[in-house]
């Protein structure tokens, strides 16, 4: 847990550090579904752990972006790594890889980021966490 949240520290220092050298105005997350829900299947329990870790990285990101003075906002995630930014078509990727019909292909991780940027689907800060 110690060794995690270590490199969590480092993660979001890297993360700010690098918005601040680009001269980033605004960085954006994905928006993080409800980890207190205790009304979960085992598997969507699985989810809730990741998102837990997610949410610790993000509020380590969110406070060091607002000491450099850079705003952090929350996007909905939905479809983030599924539509293509060429076409608009979405669907799943296979395994790592994103091809689209329309012959976009991509790592899937790079096609959310790159969602992720172009959403205007502003949810909110971190304390606002409905679910979706
Ligand atoms: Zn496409």
């Amino acid at each position: 847990q110690r060794i995690m949240k270590d490199i969590d520290h480092k993660l979001s220092h890297d993360v700010v550090e690098t918005a601040v050298a680009h001269n980033v105005k605004t960085i954006k997350l994905e928006r993080l579904a409800n980890i207190r829900s205790t009304t979960r299947t085992s598997r969507k329990n699985n989810h809730s752990l990741h998102n837990w870790s997610f949410y610790r990285l993000a509020q380590f990101i969110e406070y060091k972006a607002k000491l450099a003075g850079i705003a952090v906002e929350h996007v909905n995630p939905a479809y983030t790594s599924q539509t293509c930014p060429v076409c608009g078509h979405v669907h799943h990727a296979n395994d790592r890889n994103y091809t689209c019909k329309c012959g976009f292909h991509i790592h899937r991780d790079i096609l959310g980021a790159m969602n992720i940027c172009n959403s205007t689907e502003y949810v909110g800060d971190s304390n606002i966490r409905h679910t979706a």
